[in-house]
Parts: C-alpha cells; sequence; structure tokens
C-alpha cells in the first residue's frame, strides 16, 4: 500500500485531527524545522489504538511527539506520520492508599507543569524535582526527565503503554529499567500515562522549593529563549556546560544559533536559525571538547527528520531505517 494510501485512510478516519504538511517549527521549542508528512492527534487511547493498526504492517515511518521541548526537528521535515500525543489523554486523578501514600494517575498529555502544581496545591510532596521542566509527562517518562534532586523513574509506579501493534500494556515500575535521562525498553511504544506515588507534605515548603527551583532557572538557563534544554548529557568527568565552558566555546555561533552565555550546555535558536545551524553548532562544540577536554560529549536531545525534502519514491526505504535507527540510539545509548 503506497504512503498516499495510507495518508487518505489516516484523514478519512481522523478528520480535523490529521494534518498534512503540518511545520513543526511552529511545535517544537526550538522554533526550526520542516513540515511533517502528516501530523494526527488521536487524544485518546481507543483511537490510538484505531491508528496504530492502520499503520502497523506498513513500510511507513511513525515518530511520536508530545511537548516538543526536547527535540531538533531538521529543514526537510520528517517524512511519514507524526503522532502527536500532546492533546487529550489528559486524565488526573489523586488516591489514597492505605500505607498514607496517595497515587496520581496523570495521562501523558498533560504538562510536568500541571503535575507538579496539582501536588503542590493538595500538600502532596514528590514530584518538585519537576518543577520549571517543560513538556509532557508522556516525554517526561520516555526521556526519565528531572534533575539532581529527582526523576521519574523515581516517583513512578507504572506505566502505561500502546504497543505499535495497538495492544494495551501496564507494567509496575519494578519492571521497567531506566538510565539517565532515558527508559530502555524493546520494541516501540507510546506511553499513554503513568501512576507516581506521592506522600503528604508542608504544603508551604512544597510550594518554597518550587518556587526557588523555577527562580533559579530564570538566573542560570536561558529560560524563555528558544532551544531544547541540555544538549549533552553530563558525562562522568564533569558537567558538559563547564567543559564546554573551559573550551572557550560560549558565545560561539553559526548562523542564527549560539552557545549559550547564560548556560553553555544549552544552544539558543538567537535569530532565526535553522536546524543545520544547530547541528554545525553541535558538531564544532563536540569536536572542541574531544580536542580541550579527551572527552566524547553526547547528546541529549533528540533529532529527527531529514535534511532535505526528498520525493518519497527516492527516500521510502532510506527514512525508515534512518527513523528507525534514530529510536534506537535513543533506547540504546
Ligand atoms: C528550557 C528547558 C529546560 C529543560 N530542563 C530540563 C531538565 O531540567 N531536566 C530534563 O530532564 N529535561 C529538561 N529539558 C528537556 C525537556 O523538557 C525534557 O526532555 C522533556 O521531558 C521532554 O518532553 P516533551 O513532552 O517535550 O517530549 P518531546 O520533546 O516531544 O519528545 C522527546 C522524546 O520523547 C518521545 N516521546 C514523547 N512523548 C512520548 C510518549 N507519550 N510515548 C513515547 N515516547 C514519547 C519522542 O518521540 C522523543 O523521542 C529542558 C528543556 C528546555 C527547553
Amino acid at each position: 500500500m503506497s504512503w498516499e494510501t495510507i495518508y487518505n485512510r489516516i484523514e478519512d478516519e481522523f478528520g480535523e485531527d490529521a494534518v498534512r504538511n503540518a511545520p513543526m517549527s511552529e511545535r517544537i521549542n526550538f522554533r526550526v524545522g520542516g513540515p511533517a508528512d502528516i501530523l494526527v492527534r488521536p487524544r485518546h487511547i481507543a483511537r490510538l489504538q484505531r491508528l496504530m493498526r492502520l499503520i502497523s504492517g506498513t513500510d511507513v515511518p511513525t515518530f511520536i511527539f508530545s511537548g516538543g521541548s526536547n527535540l531538533i526537528v531538521r529543514d526537510g521535515g520528517i517524512r511519514g506520520v507524526v503522532i502527536d500525543v500532546s492533546q487529550g489523554f489528559d486524565e488526573m486523578s489523586f488516591t489514597r492508599m492505605p500505607d498514607g501514600t496517595t497515587h496520581l494517575f496523570i495521562g501523558a498529555g498533560r504538562t510536568v507543569a500541571d503535575m507538579v502544581d496539582a501536588c503542590a496545591e493538595r500538600g502532596l510532596a514528590g514530584v518538585e524535582w519537576g518543577a520549571g521542566i517543560p513538556g509532557t509527562v508522556g516525554g517526561g517518562i520516555k526521556g526519565n526527565a528531572g534533575t539532581r534532586d529527582g526523576d521519574f523513574a523515581g516517583s513512578l509506579r507504572s506505566v502505561q503503554m500502546v504497543e505499535f501493534d495497538g495492544h494495551l500494556s501496564d507494567y509496575e515500575r519494578r519492571d521497567l529499567v531506566f538510565r539517565y535521562r532515558g527508559l530502555v525498553k524493546i520494541g516501540r511504544f507510546i506511553i499513554v500515562s503513568g501512576v507516581l506515588v506521592l506522600r503528604d507534605g508542608d504544603k508551604a515548603a512544597i510550594r518554597k522549593s518550587i518556587d526557588d527551583m523555577i527562580a533559579w532557572r530564570y538566573e542560570r538557563q536561558p529560560y524563555e529563549m528558544a532551544s531544547a534544554g541540555s544538549i549533552f548529557k553530563n558525562p562522568p568527568e564533569a558537567p558538559a556546560g563547564r567543559l564546554i565552558d573551559q573550551a572557550g566555546l560560549k558565545g560561539t555561533r553559526v548562523g542564527g544559533a549560539m552557545v549559550s552565555d547564560v548556560h553553555t550546555n544549552f544552544i539558543v535558536n538567537e535569530k532565526e536559525a535553522t536546524a543545520r545551524d544547530i547541528l554545525e553548532l553541535i558538531e564544532i562544540v563536540k569536536a572542541k571538547v574531544k580536542e580541550v577536554h579527551g572527552v566524547d560529549l553526547l547528546q541529549e536531545v533528540i533529532v529527527v527528520g531529514e535534511d532535505d525534502r526528498t520525493p518519497q519514491k527516492v527516500s521510502a526505504g532510506h527514512m525508515l531505517q534512518r527513523n528507525d535507527a534514530e529510536e534506537r540510539n535513543d533506547d540504546v545509548d
């Protein structure tokens, strides 16, 4: 079946929730990147399962998208189907447990900010580490988002996912493997919700630690500029930002992209940067840090799409491999 036939079927089924040539630069924090062939918002589990059944068994590539705060989309855009789980998937409920803890059931489309605020309002402690982390709960679980004070891996009780064959699975935390900034799992899946464990706390103290963290971010990060947060993982040797700073890279520019002078592990889109500008700058930073410190920096930010928009007939097999490889890298590095 041709991709065009699949796209038409998706449009028939999803109506306004299927957008052709969807500009990704409008949807990601970095404000770069070309369009996705088709972006679909399934909004709830049954429709997501229906979408997966339309796609599974075909060679059309897929990419899961939510808050767009950890992504660089290349300038040629994304071939295939982008599944947007940032809309819908918004359930949130609190259950008091016999052991005195409270379980929060939260949909993957909720923002981490919603999660942190809802807990603070109820005087429930345990997720203050999420204060100021952009993006959604689903993206946060997939990337094990967090800070040195905590992360999703430390707060989760279970995770619900739709597998690529459309099957809905519920995993206990103990059956999942997380690493620094990632959930390690074989096969492809879409996180639809999670359950987190909270404990009673002091409302004022919780609010204060959240406010302090957000104030710290405004002071120490280019928080309101277009970026994807930390570009590199912190290597064992030292924080990536310090290595970049010591290599003299603060303020280095390629086109409209610049190594932030506020936090050197951030690259900011200062003036209408292209994805190519950012990716070139990343390579410059990697090479210089290797030269000066002998350290290989690993990327935390996820890169998707292709440099130029090439006809589907020519690129189909190639792109399928490339998309799959990106997901694999993300899962195993
Ligand atoms: C200013 C700034 C500060 C930041 N600070 C931090 C920080 O302190 N700590 C931190 O960890 N991160 C930080 N980040 C990075 C980013 O906010 C996190 O990585 C965030 O968790 C990404 O979530 P998202 O919803 O935006 O995911 P996206 O960027 O949309 O996607 C990220 C990855 O997750 C996958 N994905 C998304 N949703 C799902 C889903 N439902 N199921 C399966 N896979 C999915 C995508 O395919 C992609 O591979 C920061 C970013 C910015 C811009």
